[in-house]
């Protein structure tokens, strides 16, 4: 058991360990609809949902999915934007006893392709616009069923597919009985993990049970009920806005005020109009904020409780937002593997801005040395992070030896270098993994240099994340030609473009004679970093 130094910074009357209920994560947020009946828990653009009618439409839901065979364990991938039916596909999802597939709205298709057939999928709930890449797969893929929701309205699904909407009012029976544990997977979140090849974190009920209660602890202060109404742009496909928004706020009575995409205008004109208290966010979207000159004529004070994880969260940012709105920002941190909230900074008492904090209840954390990871560093030594807790997955899906790596002697080896403070405060130094963070997304460079190494005129390809001022980091692709052939920088970016996701795409290219290499031949990302810093000026 590691020194817990930072349980003496707990607010007066957090416990060290909470109680948790035996229940899936469905029959949790149920708990919450009988208490909230009558309040408002979803708004979209000028739709408006109680708790009551949000519930009704979710057992319509699992009643219409077990019909059409999908049964305890069944893969059901969601591909939606944050809308309504995002909520009520999860929820129905699991209430038929099945297991969500988080697929983002920004795969490209062979992301897709990757995500269906990796988890086996039979079943998708898509939204229109995004029908025509889900049809174009379709040969590559093994989709039984194929539901079309109406966002936009601007695709009539073809013979393959039939209409959400429809489907859901088709049913006559009663939502299912289904026998389901807190131990059975409720979602296949996908990341990069620490190799790079997107694997699907097996979240289990009980995991993200215990995450909603666990994030919540550590601000006693925080709303619920009718002065809860939470800001939800982060993509609920994601884990952050799954958990933190979604999940935490239908535990507690909340409005989730639902937004599709961060565009700043549009977020701000739905701030005047809907009074958020509470916007849990990533770094750029504060920026994003911070940078609108009149943005206090949008009534943005409402804002009370702000979160920010998923990247490191600039000081000057927090300030400038903390000043100008009055709000507090809480920075957090967590991964996809852990349900995702691991650490945050107490809301009273001593918030540590720069840091991650100090974990959650019943969360254990230590810095290990990253040569062997067993050995316990001293406090302001950097190593890996690795985390023991109640929220940490049940495993890759299918790829126990991706798992036995991450999952060593009852610890999750998070792959990010921390330090630790004599109060227990982390604080994220870099990751062990080369994943580029741009603009709070995920960019795997192995995924980005497999694209570049398809293309004809490329014999060897690095990729790397630089440092942006806006973005955070952006990709940065080192590339050596076959001998005789030729590309541009254009040309190559269009091709990235087509084949992948926008934020994946490099914004620079170097052509190089050669790159420099490990023993084995592997290209030395690391050393690619190092030249680039050292060509930056220091500010
Ligand atoms: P994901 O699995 O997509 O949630 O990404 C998790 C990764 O995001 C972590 O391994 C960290 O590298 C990074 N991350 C999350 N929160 C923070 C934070 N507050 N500061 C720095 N990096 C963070």
């Amino acid at each position: 058991m590691s020194e817990r130094p930072w349980l003496a910074h707990y607010p007066p009357g957090v416990p060290a360990t909470l109680e948790y209920p035996e229940v899936t994560l469905d029959q949790f947020i149920e708990q919450s609809v009988a208490k909230h009946a009558d309040l408002t828990a979803l708004r979209f653009a000028t739709i408006s949902m109680t708790y009551r009618e949000l519930w009704g439409r979710v057992l319509r839901c699992a009643a219409a999915l077990a019909e059409l065979g999908i049964g305890k364990g069944d893969r059901v991938a969601l591909m939606l934007p944050n809308c309504p039916q995002y909520v009520i596909a999860y929820f129905g999802t699991l209430r038929a006893g099945g297991i969500v597939v988080q697929v983002s709205p920004l795969s490209t298709p062979r992301e897709l392709v990757h995500h269906l057939s990796t988890s086996g999928a039979e079943t998708i709930v898509v939204a229109d616009m995004l029908y025509p890449m889900v049809q174009a797969v379709l040969p590559q893929v093994n989709l039984r069923n194929v539901l079309v929701t109406r966002l936009r309205g601007e695709v009539t699904p073809g013979p393959e597919a039939r209409a959400f909407e429809e489907v859901l009012m088709s049913t006559t029976g009663a939502p299912p009985d289904v026998q389901v544990t807190p131990d059975d997977v409720a979602v296949l979140q996908y990341t990069g993990g620490t190799t790079g090849i997107a694997k699907g974190a097996m979240l289990t009920h009980r995991n993200l049970v215990v995450n909603v209660l666990q994030s919540a602890a550590p601000n006693p202060d925080f709303p619920s009920g009718a002065d809860l109404r939470v800001l939800t742009v982060l993509p609920l496909f994601h884990v952050y806005g799954m958990t933190v928004c979604m999940n935490l706020g239908l535990a507690r009575g909340g409005e989730l005020i639902l937004l599709p995409r961060f565009e700043p205008a549009e977020v701000l004109e739905t701030i005047k109009a809907t009074q958020p208290t509470s916007f849990p966010g990533v770094p750029t979207m504060y920026v994003a904020i911070n940078s609108v000159p009149n943005a206090e004529e949008y009534g943005v004070g409402s804002i009370r409780f702000c979160n920010s994880g998923g990247a490191p969260m600039p000081l000057e940012v927090m300030e400038a937002f903390e000043q100008r709105f009055g709000a507090t920002i809480i920075e957090g941190y967590g991964l996809s593997e852990t349900s995702p909230v691991t650490h945050v900074n107490p809301a009273t008492g001593l918030r540590k801005p720069g840091t991650i904090g100090i974990p959650v209840p019943d969360t254990d954390a230590e810095i290990v040395d990253i040569d062997t990871g067993t050995r316990v560093l001293p406090p302001g030594e950097p190593g890996e992070l690795r985390i023991r807790g109640p929220q940490v997955m049940a495993g890759y899906w299918g790829m126990p030896e991706e798992t036995a790596d991450a999952m060593r002697d009852g610890w999750f080896y998070t792959g990010d270098i921390a330090t630790m403070d004599e109060d227990g405060y982390f604080t994220i130094v870099d990751r062990k993994k080369d994943m580029i963070l741009a603009s709070g997304l995920n960019v795997y460079p192995r995924e980005v240099e497999e694209v570049l190494y398809e293309h004809p005129a490329v014999l060897e390809a690095g990729v790397i994340g630089v440092p942006d001022p806006y973005r955070g980091e952006s990709v940065k692709a080192y590339v050596v030609l076959k001998p005789g052939a030729s590309a541009t920088a254009e040309e190559l970016e269009a091709y990235c473009r087509e084949h992948l996701s926008a934020y994946k795409v490099p914004h620079a290219f170097e052509f190089r004679d050669t790159l420099p290499k490990s023993g084995v031949g592997k290209v030395l990302r690391r050393v690619l970093v190092e030249e680039e810093r050292q060509r930056t000026p220091e500010e």
